[in-house]
């Protein structure tokens, strides 16, 4: 099996997924906004297929209760967001090493999206954070 490989822009935190990706979903809100200065497209894969060979900068931050944002305490990159425990691990797509050919499926909170920016047409979008992109 392939393995995908991405990491931060200093090189303190590595990852792999040895399994598939999901199609790439914007989020518009909020937090995604402040945190990322724009809004977050990310990937996902299963926490079973989803490995650190280094994280030694990797810091987390509980962004709402129950859900943590990852991102590198040196160089400041954005990486993941995941429920705690749970079966998801959400990865910022620009982070990925090569090209996966992964294409932007969703765009959720759009009622929450910043004015200066027009959204694509002919990709779903939701007001919340309601989508119907499987996680394989
Ligand atoms: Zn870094
Ligand atoms: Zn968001």
């Amino acid at each position: 099996m392939s393995v995908v490989t991405g990491g931060c822009a200093c090189g303190g935190v590595r990852y792999e997924v040895r399994g598939p990706l999901r199609d790439v979903i914007a989020c518009h809100c909020e937090q995604c906004r402040r945190t990322s200065g724009h809004f977050v497209a990310a990937t996902a894969c299963r926490r079973g297929v989803f490995s650190l060979p280094r994280s030694t900068t990797l810091k987390w931050f509980i962004a709402v209760p129950g859900y943590r944002r990852g991102f590198c305490s040196e160089c400041g990159s954005s990486l993941f967001y995941e429920e705690i425990g749970g079966e998801r691990v959400s990865i910022a797509a620009g982070t990925l090493d090569e090209p996966q050919g992964l294409k932007i499926a969703a765009h959720i909170f759009v009622a929450e999206a910043g004015d200066y920016y027009s959204i694509e047409p002919g990709v779903p979008q939701s007001q919340d954070g309601e989508h119907n992109v499987a996680l394989p």
